[in-house]
């Protein structure tokens, strides 16, 4: 990718490729197992090792592409694509984690103002807090009308919050969360979608166990109760009725960062099945002198490079095309590059896993080989963030609407 990035940036892929494999790949298990931490309402749970988000914000990961005010690194989508998919080949574990994060502070640092950004985004540039973004609920996963969770207008100008938000990445953790929810319009009645933050822990606020899931065993999900949550105008994102944008604003952007996750895990496993065909012998030569062998490490490797050409070219095509909260249409455009590098990320992940395990035969399928466990984290990467085949839609009726915007 040499041609690609500068000399800062090249820098910033070292960095980040030292420290996957200085601090992530030894500590593997204990990340995938999780260590026993107490939570704040009390219960222990299991979560990634604190030390592993200090190490990462002493780096400057949390706070990369946020301004400088607010204590962030100043620098773009393209550095923090580079991040992520580089710890993403040794940990998707830790990728994700670091992905959700990112995705928090993407919806502060577009939406929220100068007091909240000061108050939330601050210190999660910094790694001292832990911001969750919570839209997924029981009844809806890709659905912004289907929301259930509801903001109730108090007499005294508060405002009640009740709901549930499902899988929702680091909740156990302190920190803000931003939620979306349904306000009802006191003159029209209508449900306005509205963005809103709320401090985890907070009266009213609490979390189930993990959800077990196939992979992504470093990066744990909870549900989240809130139960007559109580928030003020200075919890609300914009204004009420703005929700609906900031969802597709921030995950314009934030799809780039799952789509550096599951490029980062293609690579990964496409890695561990070239080592491995390497060192396996056969009749005293590694099995690589076999032809289906050979089409099967092309294949990957074609894959999982393309995907990351994608990856790049999305969040150059982000760093250029900055939006504002009111600038729909490039928005709309970020949006249709994004989608069509996590649709093809998602898809280039599934499919390598599949090969790396037929390159590897028996030994792909065993966690002592590693590719086992990319395989269980590549399952995933279809169906969150979005699901796959929405992305492909997402970009297809952009380009319909638009013409081929993308690469003309
Ligand atoms: C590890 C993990 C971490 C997560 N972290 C978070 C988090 O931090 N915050 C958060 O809010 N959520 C999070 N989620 C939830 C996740 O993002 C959602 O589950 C996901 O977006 C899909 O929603 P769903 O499962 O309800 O699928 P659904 O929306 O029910 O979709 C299921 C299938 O139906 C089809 N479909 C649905 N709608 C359409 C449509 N309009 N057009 C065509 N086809 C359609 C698609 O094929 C899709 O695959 C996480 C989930 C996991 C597993």
């Amino acid at each position: 990718m040499d041609f690609l990035l500068n000399e800062d940036q090249q820098m910033i892929h070292d960095l980040a490729q030292q420290f996957a494999q200085d601090v992530l790949q030894p500590r593997i298990d204990e990340i995938e197992e999780g260590v026993d931490v107490q939570v704040k309402d009390g219960t222990m749970q299991k979560q990634l090792p604190q030390d592993i988000y200090q190490q990462m914000a002493e780096c400057g990961f949390m706070g990369i592409s946020f301004p400088e005010e607010y204590d962030g690194m100043g620098m773009g989508h393209l550095e923090q694509a580079i991040i992520i998919k580089e710890l993403s080949r040794v940990s998707p574990s830790v990728g994700k984690a670091l992905d959700v994060y990112i995705l928090g502070l993407e919806a502060l640092d577009l939406y929220a103002n100068d007091e909240q950004k000061k108050k939330w985004l601050a210190p999660c540039c910094r790694g001292e807090q832990t911001v969750s973004f919570a839209f997924t609920e029981p009844d809806t996963g890709s659905d912004p009308k289907m929301l259930k969770t509801r903001l109730e207008k108090q007499a005294d100008g508060t405002y009640k919050v009740n709901g549930v938000k499902r899988f929702i990445s680091n909740a156990g953790y302190d920190g803000p969360c931003v939620l979306f929810g349904l306000l009802k319009d006191e003159e029209s009645g209508k449900d306005l979608v509205t963005g809103f933050v709320v401090e985890k822990f907070c009266q009213g606020y609490s979390v189930s166990s993990p959800w077990e899931k196939i992979g992504y065993h470093g990066s744990h999900v909870w549900d989240i109760f809130l139960d007559d949550v109580i928030i003020t105008d200075e919890n609300i994102l914009g204004k009420p009725g703005d929700g609906f944008t900031q969802l597709l604003g921030t995950t314009a952007y934030g799809k780039l960062g799952f789509t550096a996750v599951i490029t980062g895990t293609a690579l990964g496993t496409a890695d561990i099945a070239l080592n491995y065909c390497q060192e396996k012998l056969h009749r005293g030569k590694p099995i690589t002198k076999f032809p289906t062998t050979q089409l099967r490490l092309s294949t990957m490797l074609t894959y999982a490079h393309t995907a990351e050409l994608l990856l790049l070219e999305a969040a150059d095509f982000c760093d250029k095309h900055h939006f504002e909260p009111d600038d729909i249409a490039t928005m709309r455009e970020v949006q249709a590059h994004t989608a069509q590098a996590k649709g093809y990320a998602a898809e280039t992940a599934t499919k390598v896993a599949t090969m790396a395990v037929n390159a590897m035969g028996a030994y792909g399928v065993c966690d002592e080989y590693q590719a086992e466990r990319f395989v269980r984290d590549a399952a995933i990467a279809p169906n969150i963030e979005g699901a796959g085949d929405i992305q492909y839609l997402i970009h297809g009726m952009y380009v319909g609407a638009n013409g081929n915007t993308v690469f003309h």
